[in-house]
This record gives C-alpha cells, structure tokens and sequence, in this order.
C-alpha cells in the first residue's frame, strides 16, 4: 500500500505539500484476529495540525494516522466479513493489515449498515467523526431548546455544516453562520439553511465582528457552537445573553500561532447572567458502543435533513494538499481524499 509519512515539522505557519512523502509500504501476513482492508477515502482533519508540531513526539519518517472510511478484503475475526464497510482511526495506508490487537485499540463502526459503497465518504464525514462531533456539541453540550438563536463558527465547515443543520432542522433554532467570504456566506443560507450569515473577514478586530453578529442577532444569541477561536469567541461571549452556553469544540484560528493569544473572559459575567462554558472532546461519543451520536446522523441524513458538501481530492498524494485547504478556507463542507 502507499502511506502518507511525515517528512518535516510545521512549527507555524500552514502545512502542505512540503511536510510530506507518499512512501510505498510492504502489507503484512494476516494473522488470526486481524483483517485485510482497503482505504477507500482519507479524511484531513484540524486536529492533525498538532502531530505537525516539531514538539508532538512524533518522529520524522513515521505515517500519518486519522480518519479512514473503506471496506475489508479479507477477515480473519468473526466480527468483520469481507466487503464490510468501515471507517475507523488507523494509519494512513492505502491496502493494510488491521491485527486483533489494534482492532481492540482503535475506534471503528460498522458502514454497511448504513451505506453502500459509493456513498464511502460520508462514512468520514456525516457518518463518522465530523458528525458525532456535530452532535455531541450541539446535543449534549449545548442541550438547544427550541426556538433559542445558535451562532456557529467555520459555519460552512464538515463540522459547522452539520451543526447548523441539526440547529435549524431538528431543534428549530434561529441559526446564525460565521464564514469567510460571501459565496461562503450565500452557501451556509442557501444549503445550510442558517438564517443569517456573516462574513468574518470583513471585521478587523473583536468590536467589529461583535457588531456584525449584534445586526444578525439583535436580542443576542443563547448559544456559540465555538470551532475557531480569538475574537469569534471574544464576540459570541459580548452576545451571550442570560444562561448562555457555549461549547469549546475547536480553534483552528490558533493551531498554526507558535504562542497562541488567550481570550478575555470576565468571570462576573459567568456568574450573574448564569452562563456555562465547556470544552469537550468527540472520542467518548464515537467509542460509545451503542453508537447514540452515530445512529442519530444516520437517522437524520437518512430523513433528509442533513445536506452534505464535499471538497473532493482524488489520489493519496493529494492528501497534503487537501490537508493544506482546511487551514486556508479552501475547503466548503467536508474534505475528502479518494484514494481507491
Ligand atoms: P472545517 O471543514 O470547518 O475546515 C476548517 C475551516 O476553518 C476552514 O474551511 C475555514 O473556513 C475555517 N478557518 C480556518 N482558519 C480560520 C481562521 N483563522 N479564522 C476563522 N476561520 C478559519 O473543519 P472541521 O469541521 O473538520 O473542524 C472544525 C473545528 O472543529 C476545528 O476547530 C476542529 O479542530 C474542531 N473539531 C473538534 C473536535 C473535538 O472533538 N473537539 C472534533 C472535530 C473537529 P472559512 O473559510 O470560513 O474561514
């Protein structure tokens, strides 16, 4: 198979192409236990910036490891059969040995119950970590009640898509998008279904973009889906009205700062206007065995309620290319790297 190695650090600045090889790797012998499975999409993911960073303990050299969707080749464990559909955590290796002893370790779902094989890439996105991510947020941090206004950052984003959806569709929220750039904005409305956009790069510092979302939002907004950090986060606290919420899932604005800049919170606001803020992490929800955030998106998609977007990459040396368009804004929804 063919793996994406690490081949330099990015202690700032975006990564790309010159942070990466595509090396050719033997496949190893299946043994009892293990499976034989094909990557048929690669996702690019914010949270690989960090196992960019010369201080990540990952050794020049080593393959990259996230998010794939494929199928099995040939299974040596009674939970899997040849051409079952997956995604799960693993090396990013085209054709690869899956042992007992790593299966027991990482994260991986079962596709085929839901989708069929043309339909992989969701399996990365809508169906995978993006969504559960999506819903873990907005769900059970943030727990909407209907008729409350979501603000949601990187709006038009795999997760951001997802969240606004949910917010709009399922809990009747009034949905506000922060995105860069009109066609950016025009889309978070016209496929996202976001009551109002705004366009983040027209504001210059904090007080600007605290007044874009004040005209969109002008009773201020119940709670902020927070992806991107800095002065969205300094904005969304200025609007947060009375038992606000706001969930901490990224802060891609910062990633590629050598010394990121901390935000300004004013505790007294926390307490007299009964406010809750909380960061939170997707791995609990995805290893859940009983799949609740996963089954919920499929229920959803599946109703028609969620519309996906991809930004498409096809071949595996594509992938830092594609990995780059997440830092720059290239990417709308979701991006896929098809490797098959
Ligand atoms: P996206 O598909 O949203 O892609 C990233 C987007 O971020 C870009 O398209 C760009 O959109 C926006 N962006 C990049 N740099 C900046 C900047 N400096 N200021 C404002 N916006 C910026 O990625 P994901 O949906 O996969 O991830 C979204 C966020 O969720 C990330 O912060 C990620 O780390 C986080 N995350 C957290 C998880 C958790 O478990 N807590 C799990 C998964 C994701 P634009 O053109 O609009 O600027």
């Amino acid at each position: 198979g063919k793996s994406i190695v690490l081949s330099a650090y990015c202690d700032s600045g975006y990564p790309g192409p010159e942070h990466f090889t595509i090396e050719t790797v033997p496949v190893d012998d299946l043994a009892d236990g293990g499976l034989l499975v094909q990557a048929l999409v690669m996702s690019a993911d914010p949270y690989l910036r960090a196992s960019v960073k010369s201080n990540s303990g990952k050794p020049l050299g080593t393959p990259m490891s996230g998010f794939i969707a494929g199928k099995v080749l040939e299974s040596k464990n009674a939970a899997w059969k040849a051409g079952d559909l997956f995604g799960a955590s693993l090396p990013f290796t085209t054709v690869q040995v899956v042992t007992a002893d790593q299966l027991s370790k990482t994260v991986s779902w079962k596709l085929s119950e839901f989708i069929t094989e043309d339909q992989i890439s969701l399996g990365i996105g809508v169906l995978g970590m993006p969504g559960v991510t999506a819903y873990a947020g907005l769900v059970d941090v943030l727990r909407p009640n209907e008729g409350e206004t979501l603000f949601v950052s990187a709006a038009s984003g795999a997760v951001g898509s997802l969240v606004g959806q949910i917010g709009k569709h399922v809990y009747k929220l009034k949905t506000i998008a922060s995105a860069g750039g009109p066609k950016k904005c025009a889309l978070c409305k016209d496929a996202f279904g976001y009551d109002e956009a705004i366009d983040y790069k027209t504001a210059s510092n904090t007080a600007e973009l605290t007044a874009l979302l004040k005209a969109a939002a002008p009773d201020g907004i119940d709670m902020y889906f927070e992806n991107v950090g800095s002065m969205h986060f300094e904005a969304a606290l200025a609007a947060l009205r009375a038992k606000g919420r706001i969930a901490v899932c990224g802060s891609i604005s910062a990633y590629s700062d050598a010394a990121p800049q901390p935000c300004a919170i004013h505790p007294g606001q926390l307490i007299y206007k009964l406010q809750r803020i909380e960061g939170f992490m997707c791995a609990p929800w995805l290893g859940d065995p009983k799949g609740k955030a996963l089954r919920a998106m499929a229920a959803w998609w599946k109703e028609g309620k969620l519309k996906v977007q991809e930004t498409d990459y096809h071949g595996v040396e594509r992938w830092p290319e594609a990995f780059n368009a997440l830092f720059t804004g290239a990417n709308v929804g979701k991006v896929v790297v098809h490797v098959a």
